[in-house]
């Protein structure tokens, strides 16, 4: 019976939303994970329109409302040109192209905690304590071998989804390259319980060279102080954690963002990220498949990883829908990494990166340049829609569905 089921590695947000649609198709599934519980990471808290409407489809879009932060606005300044524009989201439902104009900013930790408690409902077995060594596969079978505190574990199933996150075991058990590179610099995430939404907005990315930030505040549960405001920036390649871990270095990092402001920022936690731009160069081996960050990593610049690996997780669990009631054969799973794996190359990947390379700009005149540009969207609805279907991935997923 073991084979009647889809096994997934990780319990991070892409595996549970997998799950939780597989179940929707009426398949067994079984969640392997690592950890003693799941993701309880705070790393993503983005969450855009076509991704919302996605998860009101699993139920997961109300109890998210509940808990996050609703942002119709994103705000773009730069710091030493003096400029700020506002761009609203808003646009975006007038236009019928979505029923959540806005991002949603809610902590990661949240999210997989919503996902978690629909998956425990819905009848998703979870194996905690199971780290994936490899994955294997047969003509009938593909199992995953776990370490375990009693020894080697085998799960198998029918297929075995990688979610198991950028270093996945999964994929490394594969024939497969990770292809792409990694930036020289790293990206300092700060974590503050000091408000900053009255002053500087629910969003900001503020342009100011090598020293950009990005400003965010953002809700982790639903109590009244269940939230940090995340500053991130850069960190230049030969920075060490030591230096980093020095309190005047972080305090630092805040510099000219209040006005007159000489006390020091409540400082809650910090993180160092290592910024890729990877896509594995298969997302399905026979019976073995990738989603998520085991199949594609992205610079965080404009918050498009969970994003695109939730919308990996629900068109692969439609797919093998379709194979599992027999209505298609397994070469529909092709299909799978055509659509997704194209899109993160041809689409995922230049935006992140366009993006990452417009927030750090150094040169004052093509700063002024963007600046015009992004007035000119705040006034112009049309050019507003075409830049914010490309931001929010609303594209992505148009561009996703044309390939055949
Ligand atoms: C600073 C920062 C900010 C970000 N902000 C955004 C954002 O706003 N919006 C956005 O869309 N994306 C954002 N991202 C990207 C986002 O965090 C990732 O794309 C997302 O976490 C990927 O989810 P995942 O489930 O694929 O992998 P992960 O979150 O890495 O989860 C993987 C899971 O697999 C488990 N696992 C790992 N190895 C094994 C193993 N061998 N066996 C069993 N289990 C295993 C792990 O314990 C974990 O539970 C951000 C990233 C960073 C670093």
């Amino acid at each position: 019976m073991g084979e009647k089921r889809v096994v997934v590695a990780g319990a991070g947000p892409v595996g549970m939303v997998l799950a939780l649609a597989l179940r929707r198709e009426g398949i067994p599934v079984t969640v392997v994970e690592a950890g003693s519980t799941y993701c309880q990471e705070f790393r993503a808290p983005a969450f855009h329109s076509p991704t919302l409407d996605i998860l009101d489809g699993l139920g997961m879009a109300d109890p998210m409302l509940k808990i996050g932060l609703k942002v119709p606005v994103m705000r773009f300044a730069d710091r030493a040109l003096g400029r700020r524009v506002d761009l609203d989201l808003g646009i975006l439902g007038d236009r019928g192209l979505t029923r959540h104009p806005y991002d949603l900013i809610i902590g990661q930790s949240a999210f997989a905690k919503i996902g978690y408690e629909l998956c425990v409902e819905a009848g998703v077995e979870f194996l905690f304590d199971h780290r994936v060594e490899r994955a294997e596969q047969d003509e009938h079978a593909a199992r995953v071998v776990c370490q375990t505190a009693h020894g080697q574990v085998t799960v198998a199933g029918a297929y075995v989804v990688g979610c198991d996150g950028g270093r996945s075991a999964v994929r490394k058990s594969l024939p497969v390259a990770f292809e792409g590179f990694t930036w020289s610099e790293r990206f300092l995430m700060i974590h503050t319980t000091e408000n900053l939404e009255p002053i500087l907005g629910k969003t900001i990315f503020l342009a100011d060279g090598p020293d950009w930030r990005l400003v965010l505040k953002i809700p982790f549960g639903p109590g009244p102080n269940d939230w940090v405001t995340r500053l991130v920036s850069s960190l230049a390649p030969g920075i060490s954690e030591e230096e980093v871990s020095d309190p005047a270095f972080l305090q630092k990092r805040f510099d000219g963002l209040v006005e007159g402001r000489t006390a020091p920022f409540p400082i809650r936690d910090y993180y160092i990220y290592n910024v890729h731009q990877r896509v594995a160069s298969s997302l399905r081996i026979g019976r073995i498949l990738l989603a998520g960050d085991a199949a594609h990593i992205n610079n965080p610049l404009g918050g498009q990883g969970l994003n695109c690996g939730i919308h990996d997780a629900v068109n692969l669990a439609g797919k093998l829908g379709a194979v599992w009631r027999s209505e298609a054969g397994p070469e529909l799973l092709d299909l799978y990494d055509r659509q997704r794996r194209l899109t993160n190359t041809e689409y995922i990947q230049k935006v992140s990166i366009e993006n990452k390379e417009r927030q750090e700009e150094a040169d004052l005149v093509k700063r002024a340049a963007a600046m015009d540009f992004m007035e000119q969207l705040a006034r112009d609805d049309d050019m507003r829609v075409g830049f914010l279907t490309r931001w929010t991935m609303i594209d992505s997923l148009a561009y996703a569905n044309s390939i055949t």
